[in-house]
């Protein structure tokens, strides 16, 4: 198999975002005063929205995937998890053992890599291509849960 590693460049993105004043962040944090109730409709809301950063064109690195990984109660991990997962080890946290979730946390996190394999390549590759501007507002298409869309949420439209 090719090595496809080597073209991985996680800030290489299929497009340049469109937005000058756009964010450039690593995470987003709310902090309520008070508890708050969110509705499974809000919670879907947010997910998609969350899900529509992740998978746009400028969010893509070119040569790999990004995508919303896993939602739900924020967990903690020991510190040798921690480790093996690549991520900054909580000196709190206790030294091993099963992760622990705060379930007071709603907690989103994307994953990104480099393409596996060629035919993985292939085929992500095919399915950009097939996405072009929105017939509506001629905005950039990307692909969600229930198919392309724009950044103004112009759903399914047919592509040029
Ligand atoms: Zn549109």
């Amino acid at each position: 198999m090719d090595d496809l590693s080597e073209a991985y460049d996680p800030n290489q993105r299929v497009a340049e975002c469109p937005d000058e004043d756009a964010s450039n962040l690593s995470r987003i944090e709310v902090d309520f005063a008070i508890p708050v109730y969110v509705t499974r409709e809000q919670s879907r809301r947010l997910g998609n929205l969350i899900e529509e950063i992740t998978k746009s064109p400028w969010n893509e690195p070119k040569e790999g995937v990004h995508w919303l990984a896993s939602v739900g109660s924020k967990p903690k991990f020991s510190q040798a998890d921690a480790l093996f997962l690549g991520k900054a080890p909580d000196p709190n946290a206790p030294l091993d053992g099963e992760p622990e979730f705060d379930h007071d946390v709603l907690h989103f996190e994307t994953f990104a890599r480099e393409f596996v394999a060629t035919r993985e390549r292939d085929r992500v590759l095919r399915q950009r291509e097939g996405l072009g501007l929105c017939s509506d507002c001629n905005e950039p298409q990307f692909m969600t849960p229930s198919g392309p869309t724009c950044k103004n949420g112009h759903g399914g439209a047919p592509t040029k």
